[in-house]
């Protein structure tokens, strides 16, 4: 939440600006001229729950109603010119009042009347209590059912019903200050190494300086003359951008049937050397016929060099944002609408707006103390390298819409004799793609939140068998140092089965004070202001509510799931905060709002056009609470166990409209898949999250975003509501052109996301980036990113998988690489003569192979037998929200043989490099000597050979290695090569770490545990039906030439 514009006369900045919030307004933005800003006000819940505010599909613009949630109607219906100048209204803090603004708890339905006493269901937990009321406070119904129960040794009875009279839990603390007091600015000294004096245009691709122009694309370096900066730039050398770009290699592979070349696997032809010979070998005559099975597919094009990030962002302007916060499918865009309709793969971009920065590299913090954040006022775009000061330094010009700016007094500075400013060097914003602005009180509709931490557990039956419940509360307890915003973080507990269990965690207690709810019916909150309490006070109880939770409910045999009530109860205990909501889900709900039945078991159903209705939510209470959680700034993470179906195309909506994620370990037990489950929750835990945020991407004129793909809610068209954000989490979205002709040269992208630190600072993060415009399809090919491309058709795959059959969503990836390539074709096939070769960008190499994975991938495999229901929907969920690299991880995992490094003398360790070099995935690769590491990012497969030393087996295994592996859990023994392995795997999870990687051994021939555990992932292979890599490539191949 936030709002937008400092000086909005009729913004309603008063002492207490929730109260005084209007409804919203339901005028979008207009197109050219987005804002990151007054959005934010409809974040302000109402007294009442906003209506109609359902969630709406991620892809589509949200229409008026759910805009309306959000806006105040008394906003000026366009955001294009607002008067900046104006200074912001005085924010007055609310004076002697509790420092958090606290939205009005909403309730349920609202009963009036006492419900009847009633009978504890059957398997409650031994310490329900035999009888108590508990006066409630006055906003919530007294309700007779609920129960203080005193954990631990008993209080006395006095003290037991005893209820804090008023207590805020968040009566004024020294230590919580809202942050618009002058920051001290936290951006540290300017490095001598921010201004290099930079080339016009580098192009990094290797060799290309040797390298001879290539005739048939001199023309299209038309495309490249340098931008026209209207007003004089300040520094050239920067700006100039894409002044004379040298020529550029045709970067594209041929292929025919006995001349595919590849760098990697044949000789290199990455440079324009080697793509001249294969023009001059094309020339003498294409080869007859068909690409056929005699293909080699060795020489096919396969990412195993490393996980280098592309930095096509960064080749022509370098002062753009790094691409792992932005990348686009292709960083030239076309000029014109005919040129858009002959780029068949998605024009868009995907954003990981807080993704983790190598040290050095951090995103740099500024504070405009006194200027004000420094913004066009006419579009509202922040102001970033590409922006030209003018009239010595009095005024600035906007790169997005042209305007020109008046400077700020506080922020002008003199022109040097080439236009610079002469405190370019002090000035990050002026010359880094990425920063965070800190934000000053106008971007606040109240003080910024405290992070929180809900947690919601199934303490049913299953859930106590799985040991589910122990390596919760262990992991929670062992986190409590590290969950950021100490000391403001605030934490509260729910356990439920077949009734809702809520915790005083008061800090004036010993022990936590346990209150059961059985009327599921007509949720009400017990102790509304003790359920969630501030760590650092409460941290005894806490401690001693976590230690005690797994032997409090050991007995328990209550089978039920009242899942959908307690998450309306946790829901009534956050909303006046927001926060993050965690739940543990063991078994399918069963009582209550939003009970699931079990859906799936009717075959008929697949292969059907009705098969994708069990990939979507059953009840639609899971996306609507999931509404009103957004809302409120609450996003939710559900963590799915069981051994059975569970539903999680239900549960998962809860997390998927509200920003969050969900981790899914089925059949889970504790002592196999327990460090995974501690892994995952403390990344989950410890990671820095953006609170309360919302995201909007700007681009110049005549271009805008048109969809959005990923696990959020829009707001309005085009901003995407967070309510808590990390560095794990990326958005797709699409671009359409609005004109027919673009005129600029370049255009701009910003990504601006508004979010509280979880250090109370309201920021800004802003991502910057330029990229040419172009006339030529040739230079949209070769400024092509395969990575963007690849996370759009997945994300807009999985989406088509919601509404088709898996069967549909996998051909229109197919259909799309055709046309792509086939365009491709067209362009050079008729001076070239190709003939029954296949050509492709150098750009997209990869294309047809990622293609063939994501076809192949748990998401869109096969039909029902090919794949768990369940499986299918959390990897679904799960694609849809990660970063690029590690999606393209995923799709094409690492397959490592390690035998010889572990039987090597310790002495030549530094041969690990060797080892970690990536092997095709098939199982031509392995040998059944050798032991081999599968790592998709997820997990591990080793897979031990036939022929494998026994003395290694041995030494890795001890005496399990004779016992049947899936019994079998690999562990450190006390050995030279367990040593090595260890860390080997250690090496592999350091790479990234928001996921942890089980251990699965399977051995060579092991069926069925060996097909499915790694054959099925083995995307170069004939499996099941379904192509290999050749076979794929000759049919795309074929398809091109149809018609071509
Ligand atoms: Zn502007």
């Amino acid at each position: 939440m936030g709002t937008e514009n400092p000086g909005r006369p009729n913004f309603p900045m008063t002492a207490s600006p929730f109260a005084a919030a209007p409804p919203p307004t339901t005028t979008p933005f207009s197109a050219s001229g987005p804002v990151v800003g007054s959005e934010a006000s409809g974040f302000r819940p109402q007294a009442q729950p906003p209506q109609n505010t359902m969630p709406s599909m991620s892809s589509g613009p949200v229409a008026g109603p759910q805009a309306s949630g959000y806006r105040p109607n008394n906003l000026p219906a366009r955001f294009n010119d607002p008067p900046v100048s104006s200074p912001p209204a005085a924010y007055a803090p609310p004076i002697g009042g509790p420092p958090f603004q606290r939205y009005p708890t909403p309730q349920f339905p609202s009963v009036h009347q006492i419900p009847p006493p009633r009978a504890p269901p059957i398997g409650q937990p031994p310490f329900q209590p035999p009888a108590g009321q508990v006066p409630s406070p006055a906003s919530f119904h007294p309700q007779p059912q609920a129960h203080a129960v005193p954990m631990g040794s008993p209080p006395s009875r006095a003290s037991d019903l005893q209820l804090p009279s008023d207590s805020s839990s968040f009566a004024p603390r020294a230590n919580f200050q809202p942050p618009f007091s002058s920051m001290d600015s936290s951006y540290s000294a300017p490095r001598a190494n921010l201004q290099p004096p930079l080339p016009g245009y580098v192009k990094q691709a290797n060799s290309v300086s040797q390298a001879p122009p290539m005739a048939p694309f001199q023309a299209q370096q038309g495309s490249y003359a340098a931008p026209i900066p209207t007003p004089p730039p300040p520094y050239h050398p920067q700006q100039g951008g894409f002044s004379q770009p040298p020529p550029i290699a045709a970067p594209f592979g041929l292929h025919s049937r006995d001349q595919i070349q590849h760098p990697g696997s044949a000789p290199p032809i990455g440079g324009i050397q080697g793509l001249a010979e294969d023009f001059g070998s094309l020339s003498i005559g294409a080869v007859p016929g068909t690409i056929d099975s005699g293909l080699d597919p060795k020489a096919l094009p396969r990412p195993l060099d490393g996980e280098a990030e592309s930095n096509l962002l960064g080749e022509a302007y370098s002062m753009n944002c790094n691409p792992r916060y932005l990348r686009l499918t292709t960083s030239a865009i076309p000029s014109s609408q005919s040129l858009l309709s002959r780029w068949h793969c998605p024009l868009g971009a995907v954003v990981c707006p807080l993704a983790e920065a190598p040290e050095g590299e951090e995103v740099p913090v500024i504070n405009f103390v006194s200027t004000g954040i420094i913004r066009c006022r006419r579009c509202r775009t922040y102001v970033n390298p590409y922006v030209t000061f003018t009239d010595s330094g009095r005024k600035w010009r906007c790169n997005i819409c042209a305007l020109l700016n008046d400077v700020p007094g506080d922020y002008f500075a003199q022109l040097d004799a080439t236009g610079r400013r002469i405190d370019l060097n002090q000035r990050p914003e002026l010359i880094k793609g990425s920063v965070d602005f800190v934000a000053p009180t106008e971007y606040m509709v109240r003080p910024p939140m405290p992070p929180l931490y809900f947690f919601l557990i199934d303490v049913s039956v299953s859930a106590v068998r799985s040991g589910m419940i122990e390596v919760v509360a262990q992991t929670i307890k062992s986190c409590l140092d590290e969950l950021p915003g100490y000391p403001r973080t605030q934490v509260g507990f729910i356990t439920f089965d077949s009734t809702i269990h809520f915790y005083n965690m008061k800090s004036s207690l010993t022990q936590p004070q346990m209150m059961v709810v059985s009327d599921l019916d007509d949720i009400f909150v017990p102790l509304p202001d003790d359920l969630l309490v501030n760590l650092s006070e409460s941290r005894p109880v806490v401690e001693a509510f976590l230690d005690s939770l797994p032997s409090m409910f050991q007995d328990n045999v209550n089978m039920e799931s009242a899942l959908g009530p307690a998450v309306k109860a946790a829901f009534m205990v956050m909303s006046q905060l927001g926060g993050k909501l965690l739940i543990f889900q063991n078994t399918m709900p069963s009582l209550g709002v939003g009970r699931l039945k079990l859906r799936g078991d009717d075959l008929r159903v697949y292969g059907t056009d009705k098969e994708y209705a069990l990939r979507i939510p059953e009840d639609p209470f899971y996306k609507n609470m999931a509404a009103e959680c957004t809302k409120y700034q609450i996003g939710v993470n559900v963590y799915a166990f069981g051994d059975k179906y569970i539903d999680i195309a239900s549960l998962g909506a809860l997390a998927k409209y509200s920003g969050g994620q969900i981790y899914y370990y089925p059949s889970f037990q504790s002592a196999s898949h327990g460090e995974k489950l501690r892994h995952e929750l403390a990344r989950d835990l410890t990671r820095e999250t953006a609170w309360e945020a919302v995201m909007r991407v700007r681009c110049g004129k005549g271009i805008r975003f048109s969809s959005y793909h990923g696990n959020f809610m829009l707001r309005s068209t085009d901003l995407l509501a967070l309510p808590a954000v990390d560095c794990d989490k990326a958005y797709g979205a699409q671009l359409s052109l609005e004109e027919t002709l673009l005129t600029s040269q370049t255009v701009y992208f910003q990504v601006a996301l508004l979010y509280t630190a979880s250090c109370g600072e309201r920021r800004i993060r802003v991502h910057t980036a330029a990229v040419p415009v172009v006339t030529d399809l040739g230079e949209m090919y070769r400024h092509a990113d395969t990575g963007a491309i690849v996370s759009l058709f997945a994300r807009l795959a999985i989406e088509k998988s919601l509404s088709h059959k898996l069967e549909d969503s996998r051909s229109s990836v197919q259909l799309r690489i055709v046309k792509a390539l086939r365009e491709f074709r067209n362009l050079h096939a008729v001076q070239h003569r190709l003939g029954g070769r296949m050509i492709y960008p150098e750009s997209l190499k990869l294309l047809p192979l990622y293609g063939l994975a994501l076809s192949k991938s748990a998401a869109l495999r096969g039909g029902y037998t090919d794949v768990q229901l369940d499986d299918r929907c959390a990897v679904g969920f799960t694609m849809m929200a990660l970063p690029v690299n590690k999606l393209l991880k995923l799709l094409y995992p690492s397959l490592l043989r390690v035998d010889e490094y572990l039987l090597k003398p310790s002495s030549q360790t530094d041969e690990f490099k060797n080892i970690m070099k990536k092997l095709p995935l098939t199982a031509e690769s392995l040998d059944s000597r050798g032991l081999y590491v599968y790592d998709d990012g997820f997990r591990f497969v080793v897979w031990f050979g036939r022929m494998l030393s026994p003395d290694l087996a041995m030494n890795l295994l001890g005496q399990d290695a004779a016992v049947e592996f899936s019994k079998v859990a690999l562990g450190k023994h006390d050995t030279e090569m367990s040593r090595k392995l260890m860390g080997v795997l250690r090496k592999l999870r350091e790479r990234d770490s928001s996921y942890y990687q089980l251990c699965n051994l399977v051995r060579q021939g092991e069926q069925p545990r060996e097909g499915f555990l790694l054959l099925t992932n083995f995307v170069e292979d004939q499996i099941g039906g379904t192509s290999g890599y050749s076979e794929w490539m000759v049919q795309i191949h074929r398809q091109v030439q149809q018609s071509a």
